[in-house]
């Protein structure tokens, strides 16, 4: 079997270099030990911050081991009754063709109503993201304007519908592309949408957002979060999810120029990670199942084939080659 390791701790953009595809040993599962042949793996933009040898809400990737991250496989082997061999699980041992981990590490899923992969984007992480940011950060209320940035992204798409569904007034989202602007008001129902390639975000949201923004959910910080302060209501709230702009800089760019309107504007600004609070789970994943059964939830993937490509769909997720969940299959 094969995993992904790394290799060389990046600097500024990585490079194939960084990392190498290794063959191990199949191992056998011990007494409570589950095998699972990994179907899909997910690559997301929090991997660029553990590839740094730096302390962080999760521990850099170790040199010379297999990386991780989310992955959906199928059990071959098990040690556990209640994990069954042909059952369908979700865990973090990705980035290699099989895994083996203790039951207590992985979860069962259903994979009859939705893809299997579903619980890597939508129904998983980045969706749980999404409405975290939305409801306990910023407290979207009905009539909101709703700002989202990276908005054709995995967590961005999902913020952008959901704010919909819990009743905003307005949304409108900012991305890389025309394609990309297009899938957002086309077919996602958002009411404007801009290429932040075209000219100054700033001028930009301002006519999207003609209105002002009440709540803005920020996956790019950078120049997308100068621009929301200044464009935002009184009493507006900024969910701070994620900086892209900044995760392969070797100087990060000074922050937003305009910090002083937080004050004269009364913005709560608030940081947070999907982790702490996986209590809301359950209520979103019922939510959102619903949501994407009645077609009111749409999702894209962007798939490269097998773990040979996994570095290059983690390059191509950084430079936006993706629309919509970035996803690896496996096998
Ligand atoms: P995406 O699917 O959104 O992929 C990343 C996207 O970022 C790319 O598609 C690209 O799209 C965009 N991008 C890259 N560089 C830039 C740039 N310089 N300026 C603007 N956009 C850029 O990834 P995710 O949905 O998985 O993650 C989105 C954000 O959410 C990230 O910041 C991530 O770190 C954060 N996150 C935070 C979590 C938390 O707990 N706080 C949990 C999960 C994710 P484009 O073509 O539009 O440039």
């Amino acid at each position: 079997t094969r995993e992904v390791h790394l290799v060389r701790r990046p600097q500024g953009w990585p490079v194939p270099e960084d990392f190498a595809v290794v063959e191990t040993e199949l191992p056998d599962p011990g007494a409570d030990q589950v095998l699972v042949r990994n179907t899909w793996m997910s690559v997301d933009p929090y991997m660029r911050g553990r590839m740094n040898d730096v302390r962080s809400y999760v521990p850099p990737f170790a040199l010379g081991a297999a990386m991780d991250g989310g992955a959906v496989g199928e059990v071959v082997a098990s040690g556990d009754e209640a994990v069954p061999v042909g059952a369908t699980v979700v865990h973090q041992a990705g980035w290699r063709e099989h895994a083996l981990l203790g039951a207590r590490h992985l979860r069962v899923v259903d994979a009859e109503a939705v893809p299997p992969q579903a619980w890597l984007g939508v129904l998983g992480m980045p969706g749980l993201t999404a409405y975290v940011g939305l409801t306990r950060v910023a407290e979207v209320r009905p009539g909101d304007t709703v700002f989202v940035s990276g908005a054709a992204g995995a967590v961005g798409s999902v913020a952008g519908q959901v704010a919909r569904e819990l009743g905003a007034g307005r949304v409108v989202g900012s991305a890389g592309s025309p394609e990309k602007c297009a899938w957002l008001t086309e077919e996602l129902g958002f009411d404007a949408a801009f290429d932040y390639h075209d000219g100054p975000v700033a001028r930009q949201l301002r006519d999207a957002a003609p209105d002002g923004v009440d709540v803005y959910f920020d996956n790019v910080g950078g120049d997308h979060l100068e621009a929301a302060i200044l464009r935002m209501n009184d009493f507006g709230r900024i969910a701070a999810c994620g900086a892209i702009a900044s995760y392969n800089e070797e100087q990060p760019p000074p922050g937003p120029r305009n910090l002083m309107m937080l004050v004269s504007k009364r913005l709560r600004v608030q940081g947070f990670i999907v982790t702490d609070h996986g209590d809301l789970a359950p209520e979103y994943t019922a939510r959102a199942a619903t949501w994407v059964a009645d077609g009111r939830l749409r999702t894209r993937e962007t798939v490269h084939e097998g773990l040979d490509e996994a570095v290059t769909a983690f390059l191509d997720l950084m430079r936006g080659g993706n629309l919509g969940k970035m996803l690896v299959r496996l096998g």
